[in-house]
C-alpha cells in the first residue's frame, strides 16, 4: 500500500531536519555523554515533537500513526530517538488524565517549547518489571504529597522540566487489586532537586542519560495529582501503548539504517576481486533481515491506527515492539557482521546504533513479559505471575 501524501511530506520534511545532524553529531555526544539540546529544540520548534498535542493547546493534533513515522526517520538517520522520544507518549498522560487547569497550564507550553516533559518515574531497583510492588510512597500531609523511595534508569531527568512519578498511596496489602492503590504526579524537577530529590547519574551501555533518584520528604502540592488518587497506574498504562508502538517505528528506522548500511558496503567492499555481497553468505542474511524488518512494519501500523481510533490495543502495541525490536536486532548483528572489523571502528557508527537498538528488547518492557501478556490475555493459558 502507497503512503498517503500528508505522510509522504512528514518523512521528506524529518529527514531534511535530521540530515543536518549526522552521524558524526551523534558520535560527539555519545563520546561526551553530551545531550542533542539543538536537535531536541529544533524538532520541537518545527512542531514534530509535540504533533500529539492537540491543536486547541498549540500542538499538530496528530496521532501515534503520524508521530511513529517521525519517530522512524529520526532513528532512520542514524541519531538516537531515546534522548526526546518520551515527550510524545510522557505527555499523554497530562492529556488524557489531566484537570483542565493541568492541560491549561502544561499543554500549551510543551508544544511551544518551554516546558520539557521528557521523563517519566516507574521503575524501582527493587521490585524492577514487578510494577504494581513498587515502593516509593506517597503520603498526603496537608496540601502537600510527601514523597519517599526510590528510582532507577529514569531517562533524561536532567534535561527534563517535568516528571511523570507513580508512587503507592495506599499500601499494597489495603488493597483489593494490587493495581490499586498508586497514583501519578507531576514532579517539576529543577523546584524538587536538593529539596527531597536527589539525582545521580548511571555510567551506562548507550548515551541515554538515565539516573538513580532518592527521594526524602520531597514535597509536592496536591494540584499536581495526575488523575485520582489511587487510579494512577492507568494513567501510566495509557501512556505505555503509545510508547510501545512508537519504540517500535524507531526500531524499524533502526532496522532500515542498518539494511541500508549493510547492503551499501557489501555492494562497495571488494575482497578476493569481489563486492562481498556477491557472496550469498553475505547477500542472503541481509535479505533476510529486509523481509523480517518490513514484516514488521505493518504491525506497527496497525498498532498505530488501532490506537488512534480508540480502540483496545494492547496486544498490537506489544506484538509490534517485539517484532520490531527482534528485527532490528538481527539487522544490526548482520549490519556489524558484514562490515568485518570496520563495525568496531566507531567512525563507521554502526556500533553505536548497535547498542542503542539493543536497548529495546530489555526497556521498557522485556521480550519474556510480552510473550507473557500474549499467552495469557491473548491465547487465554494460565496466569504465570
Ligand atoms: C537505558 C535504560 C533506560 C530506561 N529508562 C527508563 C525510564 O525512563 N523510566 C522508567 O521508569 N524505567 C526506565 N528503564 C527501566 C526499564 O523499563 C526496565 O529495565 C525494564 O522494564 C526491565 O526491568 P528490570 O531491569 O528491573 O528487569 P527485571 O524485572 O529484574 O527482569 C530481569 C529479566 O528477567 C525477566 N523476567 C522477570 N520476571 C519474569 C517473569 N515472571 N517471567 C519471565 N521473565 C521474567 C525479564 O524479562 C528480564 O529479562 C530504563 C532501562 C534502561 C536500561
Amino acid at each position: 500500500m502507497s503512503e498517503s501524501t500528508d505522510i509522504t511530506e512528514i518523512r521528506t520534511a524529518v529527514r531534511q531536519l535530521c540530515a543536518q545532524y549526522g552521524e558524526d553529531y551523534w558520535l560527539e555526544l555519545d563520546r561526551t555523554r553530551g545531550y542533542p539540546t539543538e536537535f531536541v529544540s529544533e524538532l520541537t520548534k518545527s512542531g514534530f515533537l509535540t504533533v500529539l498535542i492537540p491543536e486547541n493547546y498549540g500542538g499538530a493534533g496528530l496521532g501515534v500513526y503520524e508521530a511513529s513515522v517521525i519517530m522512524e526517520e529520526v532513528c532512520r538517520s542514524g541519531a538516537h530517538a531515546g534522548a526526546c522520544h518520551a515527550q510524545m507518549y510522557v505527555m499523554g498522560s497530562v492529556l488524557r488524565h489531566g484537570s483542565d487547569a493541568q492541560k491549561q497550564k502544561y499543554l500549551p507550553a510543551i508544544a511551544a517549547g518551554d516546558l520539557r516533559l521528557q521523563s517519566f518515574g516507574v521503575t524501582e531497583p527493587t521490585t524492577g518489571t514487578d510494577t504494581t510492588s513498587l515502593k516509593t510512597t506517597a503520603r498526603r500531609d496537608g496540601d502537600d504529597y510527601v514523597i519517599n523511595g526510590q528510582k532507577v534508569w529514569i531517562s533524561r531527568i536532567e534535561h527534563s522540566d517535568l516528571m511523570v512519578l507513580l508512587a503507592r498511596t495506599t499500601p499494597k496489602e489495603q488493597v483489593s487489586k494490587k493495581t490499586e492503590g498508586l497514583s501519578a504526579f507531576l514532579v517539576h524537577v529543577g523546584e524538587a532537586e536538593g529539596k527531597g530529590l536527589e539525582i545521580r547519574p548511571i555510567e551506562s551501555m548507550i548515551n541515554h542519560h538515565s539516573c538513580e533518584l532518592f527521594f526524602d520528604d520531597l514535597r509536592i502540592p496536591k494540584e499536581n495529582l495526575l488523575g485520582t488518587e489511587g487510579a494512577g497506574f492507568k494513567v501510566i498504562l495509557d501512556g505505555m501503548n503509545a510508547e510501545r508502538i512508537l519504540i517500535a517505528a524507531e526500531c524499524i528506522g533502526d532496522g532500515r539504517y542498518f539494511i541500508d548500511k549493510a547492503s551499501h558496503y557489501a555492494t562497495e567492499r571488494v575482497v578476493f576481486d569481489r563486492p562481498i555481497g556477491q557472496n550469498q553468505g553475505v547477500q542472503f542474511p541481509i535479505a533476510r533481515c529486509y523481509a523480517e524488518v518490513e514484516a514488521a512494519w505493518p504491525m506497527v501500523e496497525k498498532a498505530a491506527r488501532m490506537f488512534d481510533a480508540g480502540e483496545p490495543c494492547g496486544a498490537e502495541a506489544n506484538m509490534a515492539k517485539m517484532l520490531a525490536s527482534e528485527a532490528s536486532w538481527r539487522a544490526g548483528d548482520v549490519c556489524m557482521q558484514t562490515h568485518g572489523g570496520f563495525a568496531f571502528a566507531k567512525e563507521y557508527h554502526i556500533e553505536r546504533k548497535f547498542r542503542e537498538t539493543r536497548l529495546y528488547q530489555i526497556a521498557p518492557i522485556s521480550t519474556n513479559l510480552i510473550l507473557s501478556f500474549i499467552g495469557e490475555h491473548v491465547l487465554g493459558m494460565p496466569r504465570s505471575f
